[in-house]
């Protein structure tokens, strides 16, 4: 008879493969975990929560504009780089402190190693040099950001990774990417008062989003100090002996830079893990294969979160981990759902939206009703702010659902959250009629949007 080492082996310690595994615990398992680099993973270390410090920070700017509107005079106001980071790092540390204590206390065995498989239900422990065996193994390892493997000088641009750790913030910095993290972080360095540069090589920013988001974002950002250089590439980047860069871009054009940031994307992270020893196989650029309930082609090998590119967001890792754990050592089968997965967009203005997109729901249902308001928020008004809010509710006609809402503006992600549970349930526009309005506030325009929108 085979012995084990651990009824369950997770390799990676990020936001799905520790949910799997205290949970796992939690019902008896005897587990065991890997993290090649630090606990809490992507979301807690270089992703989703360091990156919304800064953003905190950076729009500490905009508020002491908007503050002189409401008779305040400021100081000379400065900022600290380095301050900021040392106490975001304080703050990065006490988390991941907590996901280890955590994992102690549910009993898992936690290995600070690289992990790789050796075949079907063993795991070389590459710190340790030996090898465990496990009778089951979850693979959580995430994704990580890409660079175009062929440009030149690509040695000298950054990624998100270094970023959080600049020892200085750059005075200039060109960002290639129009996805969420390139648009986060430029409003970031923006914010903080560096010149800063979104190149993209398409015509328009966050592909996939709904096309009025998209369209007033890109109104609004240049109001926030945001350059926008659309339909360009990065030919070259070069040092200059200054330590300053030089980037030849597509269309003929230089930027002269501090820094260049590449977020054009990331990739699941399954190079060298032994996925050919143990027989699992690997979609559409890596990503492993699985089925609704994270199950890859070997029997005993499940996979959830980034490295299986489903939707790449921090609760749709932990709901896949979560719903691993209970089916398969809980005996309470689930799966996770992606119906109406609520998404936000920090940037500033911060885009928050659930459901579909108008051009979507039109495929998907049909005949739709559009309601649609833009306006100034209230406070911009003495603040004096020339930045319009919107929000759009996508509602399809032959049931009166609520299909999509999209909102751009402060508080944007607060607010969708909200709508996400009603929808949902399945709520119709009469719903959100019905529902009495909390005043003044913003959000109430949710409530009381009552003539479809024409186009004009
Ligand atoms: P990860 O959290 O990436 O964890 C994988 C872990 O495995 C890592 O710690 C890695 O070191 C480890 N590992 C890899 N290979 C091995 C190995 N062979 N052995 C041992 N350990 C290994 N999501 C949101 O929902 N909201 C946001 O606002 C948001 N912002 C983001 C901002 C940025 C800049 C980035 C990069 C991501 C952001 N995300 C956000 C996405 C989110 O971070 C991921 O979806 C989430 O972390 C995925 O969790 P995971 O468990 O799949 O992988």
């Amino acid at each position: 008879m085979t012995s084990y080492d651990y009824d369950l082996f997770v390799i990676g310690g990020g936001s799905g493969g520790v949910r799997a595994a205290r949970i796992a615990a939690g019902y008896g398992a005897r587990v065991a975990i890997a993290e090649e680099y630090r606990y809490g993973g992507t979301c807690v270390i270089r992703g989703c929560v360091p990156k919304k410090l800064l953003v905190y920070a950076s729009r500490f700017h905009g508020e002491f504009v908007d503050a002189q509107g409401f008779g305040w005079t400021l100081g000379g106001a400065s900022f600290d780089w380095a301050a900021l980071i040392a106490n975001k790092d304080k703050e990065i540390a006490r988390l991941e402190a907590a996901y280890r204590s955590n994992l102690d206390r549910a009993g898992v065995q936690t290995f600070a190693t690289r992990a790789v498989l050796t075949g079907p239900d063993s795991v070389r422990l590459v710190a340790e040099g030996r090898v465990v065996r496990a009778k089951t193994i979850l693979i959580a390892t995430g994704g990580q950001p890409n660079i175009d493997a062929k440009l030149p000088g690509r040695e000298h641009a950054i990624t998100s990774n270094e970023a959080f750790h600049l020892a200085a913030l750059p005075r200039r910095i060109a960002i290639a990417g129009g996805g969420y993290i390139a648009v986060e972080f430029a409003g970031i360095f923006a914010g903080l008062g560096a010149e800063t540069t979104l190149v993209y090589r398409g015509d328009k920013i966050l592909r996939g989003f709904d096309e009025d988001l998209r369209e007033d974002l890109m109104v609004a950002l240049p109001r926030r100090g945001v350059r926008l250089a659309m339909g360009r590439t990065f030919k070259t980047i070069e040092r200059r002996a200054d330590g300053t860069l030089s980037a030849a871009l597509s269309d003929g054009g230089r930027l002269d830079v501090d820094q260049v940031m590449f977020a054009i994307g990331r990739s699941p992270n399954t190079a060298g893990l032994g996925l050919d020893a143990a027989g699992v196989t690997t979609g559409p650029g890596g990503a492993i294969a699985v089925d609704a309930r994270s199950a890859t082609n070997v029997v005993n090998i499940y996979a959830v979160g980034d490295v299986t590119d489903r939707v790449n967001l921090t609760p749709v890792a932990i709901r896949e981990g979560h719903a691993f754990a209970d089916s398969v050592f809980g005996g309470k089968p689930w799966a996770a759902s992606y119906d109406m997965i609520p998404t936000a967009v920090f940037s500033e203005p911060e885009i928050g939206t659930v459901g579909l997109g108008e051009a979507d729901a039109r495929a998907a249902h049909g005949e739709l009703d559009i309601y649609k308001a833009r306006f100034r928020p209230m406070k911009f008004t003495l603040a004096g702010r020339d930045e319009k809010m919107l929000m759009k509710l996508v509602v399809a006609r032959g049931t009166g659902r609520v299909v999509g809402c999209h909102v751009l503006g402060p508080d944007a992600g607060e607010i969708v959250q909200m709508a996400a549970i009603a929808m949902r349930m399945g709520a119709t526009k009469a719903d959100f009629d019905a529902t009495m309005a909390l005043h003044p506030s913003a959000a109430e325009e949710l409530v009381t949007m009552r003539t479809p929108w024409v186009a004009g």
